[in-house]
């Protein structure tokens, strides 16, 4: 038997790959160890799997591929966050980063211990563990007024990313991580829910117990709005969290800043975010991008609570990093004001720390960018 075109195993859920291997007589039981060898071990051999029989073997070597994304670049930051610059088989360049994060209860502490007034805001912690931001499509056909990904201008244009492509950003880091990875986010560059059926599998494949297994409820999909994709996200219940990326509480503001609000307006978005919080079991997080003199004043905050009104939500207040010089990060005064009014509402905020900043890795400014940092 021979194909017409290659077996990629590296792009196959499950179900694909016990069909796909079934045609060369491997059982179900048999194609779940080849799928945890490829996607779990990184075998990018068929000599690898040496518990399959000579002639299946020899079969598949013919037809098999494991492709992979060459590393161009991996820049380390002060805060230890480090980028790696990745190279596509057409040519394109994608960007994905490794955020560290620390313990869980070193974490509570030092809330704690800044409460108390006994720590300084920012006290670097030890890292305990890893979560990787990946990217979904080589560019952002979305164009948002503030982020580096959507003035990008890929030479064939903006593409989705095939299943492996973005299996192979989350093995490349992984195979580099000396401490355990815990959570994917599909924050890089693209907007995920415009590539909904690969960026759904790449998340199940990274889920799967006998694959990545890294927790279905860890993995994140952040979207400026695509509402008929979220009422779809909603209605198949699936684990994975979306992060809805706001700007703006009113669509008349959102415009100028996210122009995808042309295409699904706030009003729609939010009809569509009600359905998922009926699924979701915790509480929606919506990420707020602050710009100083723009969207962080108190009347601001308070059409935020408007919108939020009945869902259990929460905020994720993230500084805006526009390499561009038109947008600043807002003020600690404009911060505080913000936060006190969602607090007053009992809506829960927090700010989003901005690493990475130097090397061209923080939110909004992933743009294949070479600077900054150590280079390794
Ligand atoms: S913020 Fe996200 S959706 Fe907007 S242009 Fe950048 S990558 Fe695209």
């Amino acid at each position: 038997m021979s194909r017409q075109v290659p077996l990629n195993l590296r792009d196959l859920d499950l179900p694909a790959m016990a069909a796909a291997l079934g045609g060369y007589g491997v059982d179900a039981a048999k194609a779940t160890r080849v799928f945890a060898a490829v996607h779990r071990d990184g075998v990018a051999r068929v000599d690898g799997l040496d518990w399959l029989s000579a002639p299946i073997r020899r079969a598949l070597a013919a037809d098999a591929v494991f492709p992979d994304l060459e590393i161009v670049e991996r820049r380390r930051a002060a805060d230890g966050f480090v980028k790696y610059l990745l190279h596509l088989p057409d040519g394109g360049r994608i960007e994905a980063v490794r955020i560290p994060l620390p313990d869980p209860d070193d974490a509570r502490d030092l809330k704690r211990r800044r409460q108390r007034g006994e720590a300084a805001g920012l006290v670097a912690l030890p890292t305990a563990k890893y979560t990787l931001c990946i990217s979904s499509q080589l560019g952002c056909a979305l164009a948002c007024d503030f982020c580096a990904t959507g003035r990008l201008r890929p030479a064939g244009g903006v593409r989705n990313l095939a299943v492996w492509e973005m299996l192979a950003q989350v093995r490349a880091m992984r195979a580099e991580a000396d401490h355990p990875v815990c959570g994917v986010l599909f924050l890089g560059m693209g907007e995920p829910l415009l590539n909904y059926d690969n960026v759904i599998r790449t998340a199940q494949i990274l889920s799967h117990p006998a694959g990545p297994a890294i927790a279905g409820e860890s993995i994140s999909l952040s979207t400026v709005g695509v509402a008929p994709a979220i009422r779809r996200f909603a209605a198949e219940r699936h684990r994975f969290r979306l992060i809805i990326s706001l700007a703006a509480a009113t669509g008349e503001a959102r415009l100028p800043l996210m122009p995808a609000e042309g295409r699904w307006p706030l009003a729609e978005i939010m009809v569509a975010v009600r359905e998922y919080a009926a699924v979701c079991r915790s509480r929606v997080t919506f990420a707020y991008v602050g710009i100083s003199g723009v969207n962080m004043g108190r009347e601001d905050a308070r059409k935020l609570v408007e919108l939020l009104a009945g869902l259990r939500a929460k905020v994720t207040l993230i500084d805006v990093n526009d390499d561009s010089g038109r947008y600043h990060p807002p003020t600690d005064d404009e911060v505080r004001g913000f936060r006190d009014e969602l607090l007053a509402h009992h809506i829960p905020v927090s700010r989003r720390y901005a690493g990475g900043r130097e090397i061209g890795a923080a939110c909004g400014t992933l743009a294949a960018t070479r600077a900054g940092g150590a280079v390794f």
